[in-house]
């Protein structure tokens, strides 16, 4: 089975390869020659991963180049609990740089007693039609609850991954091992099931 990932993203790229199950070939954006920037105007990570899946859905239709199985589309979010859940869908956007939203995630709790959080991924797969004319289009979410560390930790990773620390664990997802971290993620849950929704078996797992 190949699928598009409709991802620039090389770091959710290689977690995606390695969670994937070994029948599925994952193919990304530059591979496939799509150049452009997809603007992210929704307000939730539903929305979002629809736009990002559809954007390149439709560019392939319109390039008559639809010879795959399928195109998904990853939207992350930070949720902190004591922020009402900020910063959610505009994560990527908080403070400019995943350094100062590192650093901005940290000032916003500091003094404060609850610092739980969790990360929620919302992927949408589009895939081509069999009978109908309509494209189907499945969403699936994952989600890793955990705190905010006092401090960063770790240089593994990306973006907020140097202050989270996930639930059962006392180190943040940039110190544990990336196995660890693509077992339990919010990420490696939502393509989960997603791999289970298209059949395809843990076992087989890389
Ligand atoms: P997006 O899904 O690419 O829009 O990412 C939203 C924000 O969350 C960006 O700042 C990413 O760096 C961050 N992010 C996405 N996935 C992860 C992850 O697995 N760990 C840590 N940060 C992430």
């Amino acid at each position: 089975m190949r699928l598009i990932f409709a991802s620039n993203n090389a770091h959710k790229l290689e977690e995606v390869r390695k969670i994937m199950p070994a029948g599925v070939e994952v193919l990304s954006l530059s591979e496939i020659g799509f150049l452009h920037e997809i603007e992210e105007t929704g307000t939730t990570l539903e929305e979002n991963s629809l736009i990002k899946a559809k954007a390149v859905y439709d560019w392939l239709l319109a390039n008559s180049r639809l010879v795959i199985d399928g195109v998904f589309a990853d939207d992350t979010g930070l949720e902190i609990a004591a922020l009402d859940g900020a910063p959610g869908v505009y994560s990527a956007r908080w403070a400019g740089s995943p350094e100062a939203n590192r650093q901005k995630a940290l000032a916003e709790l500091a003094g404060k007693s609850n610092r739980g959080a969790q990360f929620r991924t919302v992927i949408t797969l589009m895939s081509p039609p069999a009978a109908s004319r309509q494209p189907s289009v499945m969403q699936v979410e994952g989600a890793v609850h955990g705190r905010i560390a006092e401090e960063e930790y770790g240089e593994g990773g990306f973006g907020y991954d140097p202050v989270f620390i996930p639930e059962g664990y006392d180190k943040t997802f940039g110190e544990l091992p990336a196995e660890v971290k693509n077992k339990i993620s919010h990420r490696a849950r939502a393509l989960q099931k997603l791999a289970d929704a298209l059949n395809m078996h843990k076992s087989s797992t890389k």
